[in-house]
């Protein structure tokens, strides 16, 4: 179990983390979901020593590692640009990492061959040692960067962003592949990312990270469907975030947020006087093929969303420019602590 206990760092006048509370159990699967400049890549670093926390304390199984040199501490990092040597084949790539570790280097030709070999299946790449890493794709690039770190046997794997440069088809294979690899391995990995269909599909427990603090950690149906505060609600990209203020019927106060698919449109002054409803102008619409999405903006200023499953179409004709009544069942109201 690898724990971070209020973690700080700051560069200069930038506080990229500010406290971070954080926990990977043994033998899972953790996305850690945060926007571009939340300090992802600072806390993988953190954690694989290449710098040190300000403040704070990170342990492995309740051993302190802070302050341990990079290469004492078993754990693997698989960067975001893939960093892999051009001029060196596949094999050697991953060799690489056995061959010249400061911390007990393999000399043994047989034993760098088995243990590259098996790397290389595990990735499935078994046959493509010879290649120059010029000479296959960006998946294949991919899944060298992963050889090369899971052939050290690290004890967690940290990985920057690691589908970002590859294609959209591209990635959700790399997903499933990823998952499979790791539940043969049994080892944690800790992925992170900027997208939260990412974070939801890999993550058996996902973490949010928003103004340098871990504002929310679940299960991922249970931080789409109950996020706790308005960070964590929007990291999901699919809450309204809204002030109760807006709003006529039955509603608290201060910050709610009502899921986009769960949002009726109706004529104005036509809402049901038992579900809260609010005033918004219709922008326009996006076709999706399988959803439609509509924009609105609330009276003070808001951007509000709706989502429409073309299987059950519920939604009006609309006229851009238009005012409508946007209403929801009282219980599909979230309420935060704050403003909106
Ligand atoms: P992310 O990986 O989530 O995009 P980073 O961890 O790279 O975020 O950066 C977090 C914040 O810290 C950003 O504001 C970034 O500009 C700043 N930062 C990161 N590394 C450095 C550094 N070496 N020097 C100065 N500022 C840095
Ligand atoms: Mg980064």
């Amino acid at each position: 179990m690898l724990t971070l206990n209020r973690v700080s760092r700051r560069y200069g006048e930038t506080i990229a983390l500010d406290g971070v509370d954080f926990v990977v159990p043994e033998n899972t699967y953790m996305s850690l979901l945060g926007a571009s400049g939340s300090g992802k890549t600072t806390l993988l670093r953190l954690i694989a020593g290449f710098e040190e926390p300000d403040q704070g304390e990170i342990s492995i199984n309740g051993a302190r590692i802070d302050g341990q040199p990079s290469h004492l501490r078993d754990i693997g990092f698989v960067f975001q640009n893939f960093a892999l040597f051009p001029h060196l084949t596949v094999f050697e790539n991953v060799a690489f990492g056995l061959r010249h570790r400061v911390n007990a280097p393999v000399k043994n030709e047989k034993e760098i061959k088995e243990r590259t070999d098996n790397a290389l299946e595990l990735v499935g790449l078994e046959g493509f040692g010879h290649r120059a890493v010029s000479a296959i794709s960006g998946g294949q690039r991919q899944r060298v960067a992963l050889a090369r770190t899971l052939v050290t046997e690290p004890r967690i794997v940290l990985l920057d962003e690691p589908l970002g440069a590859l294609d959209a088809n591209l990635r959700s294979r790399m997903c499933d592949e990823l998952k499979a690899i790791r539940e043969r391995l049994k080892v944690s990995f800790l992925h992170v990312t900027g997208s939260e269909t990412e974070a939801l599909m890999m993550g058996d427990k996902v973490a949010v990270l928003a103004d340098g603090k871990i504002v929310q950690t679940g299960a991922p149906d249970t931080l789409f469907a109950e996020p706790l505060n308005a960070a964590s609600a929007r990291h999901m990209n699919a809450w309204n975030i809204f002030d109760a203020s807006l709003c006529a019927g039955p509603v608290g106060q201060g910050a709610i947020a009502v899921r986009f698919d769960q949002i009726d449109i109706s004529a104005t002054g036509q809402a049901p006087e038992t579900r809260p409803h609010l005033k918004a102008k219709y922008l326009t619409g996006e076709f999706n093929g399988p959803t439609a999405l509509s924009f609105f903006r609330a009276e003070d200023g808001t951007l509000l969303q709706i989502i429409d499953h073309l299987s059950q179409p519920r939604l009006p004709d609309l006229v851009e420019g238009e005012s409508y009544d946007l209403h929801f069942a009282p219980d599909a109201v979230r309420q935060f602590h704050g403003a909106a």
